[in-house]
C-alpha cells in the first residue's frame, strides 16, 4: 500500500536513525554499568504468532466489503499491528514474543465500509481494534479478542485526507485515519495550522489523537485536541452516531464528549470537524534556566496565573535536565542543548516558546520573560530554543538506541493541582526508586512539567534503570504499578493525555468510581451489545 510511512515494527520510525551522543553513551556505560554492546531484535519470520481464527466465511464477507487485497494476514501486517509503541510493548516484540495478534489486518476506505464491517463482525463474532497510528503507550490496540471468535485490527491508513474547508469559520473537517503530518501540510496549503504536536506526532493519527484525547507540545497556546473538535463522526455497531458540529449549544450534556477519549470502545471515529488556527507568522521558542525546580515551578505558576502564559512550556527538573544536557532530546553525536546549558552551569532548563503574528509574540513574549526574570529565571536566547525544536521528535528514535544497549525507559505521566505537585512528584519518584531500587536496579527518575493550566500542571516523569536481561516484564511492572499506585494514592490522574487503554484501565476505576465506571459500561452497552469493539480497553473487566 503507498500511504503513510509506517514505525518499524520493534521501534519507532522506518529509516531515521537519531544516534546516541557520547555523554549518553558514556551514561549507559558509567551509571548503569552497561558495556555498550547492542542487543538487535529478532528476526521478522521468528516473531511467534498464533494461527489465526478467522473463519474462512467471515473473511470472504470482510473482503466483499473492502476488497480482498485489504484483508491480509500476511505475517508483516500481524506482527506490525499486535502491539503499539509502550515499552512493554517493544520489549516483547525485540523478543519476538508479542501477547497475541490480529487474526487479519482490514483497511476501510470509507465511513460506509467501516459501518458495513462492524455489521459482519457482530454477525461472526469478531472483535474489532480501531488502529489508526499504532503509537498508542498504554496498551490501546493490544489485539484482545475479548468474548468473540477472532479479532481483527482496523487500520484506518486509507481513510485519509482533508475533506471540506470553511477558512471562514476556521473549521475544517477531516478523516479519521489523517497523520497528523498529512494533516498540516494539508492545512499549510491554506495558510492554516491546527497546532497539534505531540511527542509522538510523526505517526499518531488525528482519530487516534480523538479518541485519546491527546496533547501536544504546544498544548498552552493551542490547548487539548478535545478543545479543537467542533464535531465528530462515529461507526458503531448500532449505527452511525453524529455530533453536530456548532461552534456552542445548550442543548443538553454534548454527545461529542462521549465520544472524544472513548479509545475505539463504543464505535470507530471515521471523521471530525476541527477548529484551525490562521498559521502563525513567526516561531520563537527560548531557553530560561533557573537554580532550581523550586523557584522554576513558582515563576511558571505566577506566569501562568498572571496570564502570561507562552504556547509552549517544557520545565524540566534537575534529574531532566542533565538527561537532556547528555542529549537525550539532543540526537546528533554533540548533544546541542547540552552545550548551551554547560555553558550556564545553572541548575534547571524550561523551553518557552510562542507562535502568531509577530506584534503578539513580541508583547507576549515580554509579558512572560519579564515575569521569570522576576522569578530568578536567566535568559539564555534562541539556541536553546531551537536546539529543542530540531529535535522535538527525537526522543522515540533515542529510546530504540538505549533499549538497543539495554537500557529500561520509560514515561509515566499524570497531572494535579499546583499545591499538589509537589507531593505528587515525591510520591512518584520515590515509589519507583523504591521498586526498581528493590531489583538491585537503580533508577534515575527525571520529571518535567510540559503542560500548565491555571489550576495546575501536567507532570511526565522520564525513568532510566538498567533492564532485567529475560525478566523486563516483571522489571517493568514492579516500577509502573509502584508508580500508579503512587498516582492514585495522590489523587492525581492517571493519566493526563496517554489515555487508559489497557495498562490503566485498573487503576482508572478508582479515578471514576463505581457509578462512573458502570455509566461508562451501560453506554458501552447500548452501542456495542456484543462487546466487539476494542475489548479490554478503557473499562475494567473486574
Ligand atoms: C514516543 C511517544 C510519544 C508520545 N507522546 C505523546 C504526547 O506528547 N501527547 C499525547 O497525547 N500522547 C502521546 N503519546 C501517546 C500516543 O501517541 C497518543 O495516544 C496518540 O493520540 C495515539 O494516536 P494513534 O493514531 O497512534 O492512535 P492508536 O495508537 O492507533 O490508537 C490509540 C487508541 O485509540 C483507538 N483509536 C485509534 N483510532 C481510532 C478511531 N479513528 N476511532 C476510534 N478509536 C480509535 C485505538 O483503538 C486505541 O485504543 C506518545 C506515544 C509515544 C510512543
Amino acid at each position: 500500500m503507498t500511504g503513510p510511512q509506517q514505525t518499524r515494527w520493534w521501534g519507532w520510525g522506518e529509516s531515521r536513525h537519531v544516534p546516541l551522543t557520547e555523554q549518553l553513551e558514556h551514561l549507559v556505560v558509567q551509571a548503569f554499568g552497561l558495556d555498550g554492546s547492542i542487543r538487535e531484535p529478532v528476526d521478522l519470520g521468528a516473531v511467534a504468532l498464533p494461527a489465526s481464527t478467522l473463519e474462512p466465511r467471515a473473511r470472504l464477507r470482510l473482503e466483499a466489503i473492502v476488497g480482498p487485497a485489504w484483508v491480509r494476514g500476511d505475517t508483516a501486517s500481524r506482527v506490525s499491528h499486535s502491539a503499539g509503541k509502550s515499552y512493554l510493548d517493544l520489549v516483547r516484540m525485540r523478543a519476538g514474543t508479542p501477547p497475541g495478534a490480529p487474526d487479519a489486518v482490514v483497511f476501510p476506505a470509507s465511513h460506509e465500509e467501516v459501518l458495513a464491517l462492524l455489521g459482519v463482525c457482530v454477525q461472526e463474532r469478531v472483535a474489532v481494534v480501531p488502529f489508526g497510528g499504532g503509537t498508542s503507550i498504554v496498551g490501546g490496540v493490544a489485539p484482545l479478542r475479548g468474548e468473540q471468535h477472532a479479532v481483527i485490527s482496523l487500520d484506518l491508513a486509507r481513510l485519509s485526507g482533508l475533506l471540506t474547508v470553511d477558512a471562514a469559520s476556521l473549521s475544517v473537517s477531516v478523516a479519521a485515519g489523517t497523520r497528523a503530518p498529512a494533516l498540516e501540510a494539508f492545512l499549510a496549503e491554506h495558510d492554516l495550522t491546527l497546532g497539534h504536536y505531540p511527542d509522538s506526532f510523526e505517526f499518531a493519527s488525528i482519530g487516534g489523537c480523538a479518541a485519546t484525547r491527546s496533547v501536544g507540545q504546544a498544548s498552552a497556546g493551542y490547548g487539548r485536541i478535545d478543545q479543537a473538535i467542533q464535531g465528530v463522526r462515529v461507526a458503531t455497531p448500532r449505527g452511525e452516531l453524529s455530533a453536530a458540529a456548532l461552534p456552542a449549544s445548550a442543548a443538553g450534556p454534548a454527545l461529542r464528549e462521549l465520544v472524544v477519549g472513548s479509545e475505539g470502545v463504543l464505535g470507530v471515529i471515521t471523521g471530525l470537524l476541527l477548529r484551525v488556527r490562521t498559521r502563525p507568522a513567526q516561531y520563537r521558542y527560548e531557553g530560561v534556566v533557573f537554580e532550581d525546580f523550586g523557584s522554576a515551578v513558582e515563576a511558571l505558576r505566577h506566569v501562568v496565573q498572571d496570564h502570561a502564559t507562552p504556547d509552549i512550556v517544557r520545565l524540566s527538573d534537575e534529574v531532566q535536565t542533565s538527561v537532556l544536557l547528555a542529549g537525550v532530546e539532543g540526537g546528533g553525536r554533540r548533544a546541542p542543548l547540552g552545550r548551551v546549558l554547560l555553558r550556564t552551569r545553572r541548575g534547571v532548563l524550561v523551553i518557552v516558546g510562542w507562535e502568531g503574528q509577530r506584534d503578539a509574540v513580541e508583547r507576549r513574549r515580554l509579558h512572560t520573560m519579564t515575569l521569570l526574570a522576576r522569578g530568578g529565571g536567566d535568559a539564555i536566547g534562541e539556541g536553546a530554543g531551537r536546539a529543542w525544536a530540531a529535535s522535538r521528535f527525537a526522543a522515540p528514535y533515542v529510546r530504540d538506541e538505549l533499549l538497543d544497549r539495554g537500557l529500561l525507559v520509560d514515561q509515566f505521566e499524570t497531572a494535579t493541582s499546583w499545591s499538589g505537585l509537589w507531593p505528587l512528584r515525591a510520591a512518584v519518584a520515590n515509589a519507583i526508586e523504591a521498586a526498581l531500587g528493590a531489583r538491585g536496579t537503580p533508577a534515575l527518575v527525571g520529571c518535567q512539567i510540559s503542560h500548565v493550566y491555571l489550576t495546575g500542571v501536567s507532570l511526565t516523569f522520564t525513568v532510566l534503570a538498567r533492564a532485567q536481561e529475560g525478566d523486563e516484564e516483571a522489571q517493568w511492572l514492579d516500577a509502573k504499578n509502584a508508580a500508579s499506585a503512587a498516582i492514585v494514592a495522590a489523587g492525581a490522574t492517571i493519566s493526563h493525555h496517554h489515555g487508559i487503554g489497557l495498562d490503566h484501565a485498573e487503576w482508572a476505576a478508582a479515578e471514576l468510581g463505581s457509578l462512573g465506571t458502570s455509566v461508562l459500561a451501560a453506554l458501552k452497552a447500548h452501542l456495542d451489545p456484543s462487546g466487539v469493539m476494542n475489548p479490554g480497553k478503557l473499562i475494567s473487566a473486574r
